[in-house]
């Protein structure tokens, strides 16, 4: 592994041995322009490469751990999560026939490298693994109680002053029948 140029995840196929290899590093999510408008990376990204080996042919099993930051969906607190990715594709390192270039743009999880070739630029592909498990909420606490509605006091914190509304359903039924009208 080496990485080239500005935090760059670069696979070195010739420092791949034939058989079981373990890589693991750490890169920050800056270095792999590894962004998001909703949620902060305050740790560096740690990836660990299962690479198996048989001649040419390279099966990868990547891993992604990352830690975030970002607002509680329902207090707008502060909220931190672990989340992790996968990504298990082929690397073919070997000349390929028009067929098989072919067949490689529609399936994702095969890679061919011209044997010309001896570097992969894994980037793209773990910043992307990483981007799918992006939560779409996350919260301060998995009970957080939220603000509330009438007076936006965190009621985490405690509760507050304001008495519950309550609606008799069949007024609710009526205010309906006279919007239609
Ligand atoms: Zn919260
Ligand atoms: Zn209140």
């Amino acid at each position: 592994m080496n990485k080239a140029h500005s935090g760059a995840i670069v696979l070195d196929l010739e420092g791949v041995d034939e058989g079981r290899n373990v890589i693991n590093f750490a890169v920050s999510a800056a270095g792999i322009e590894f962004a998001d408008p909703y949620f902060q990376f305050p740790s560096p990204i740690e990836v660990d490469l299962l690479i198996n080996r048989s001649l040419h042919t390279l099966s990868v099993k990547a891993s992604v751990r990352f830690a975030l930051v970002g607002e509680c969906c329902r207090c707008t607190g502060r909220a931190e999560e672990n989340v992790k990715a996968d990504s298990d594709f082929l690397i073919q390192h070997m000349v390929a026939t028009p067929e098989e270039l072919e067949a490689m743009e529609e399936d994702e999880d095969v890679v061919i490298v011209d044997p010309g070739k001896h570097e992969l630029d894994l980037t793209g592909r773990i910043r992307e693994a990483a981007l799918l498990e992006l939560p779409m909420r996350v919260y301060c606490r998995h009970d957080c109680r939220g603000l509330c509605p009438q007076c936006g006091q965190n009621l985490n914190d405690g509760e507050c002053q304001c008495v519950e509304l309550e609606v008799d359903p069949r007024w609710e039924a009526l205010a309906k029948l006279n919007v239609q009208q």
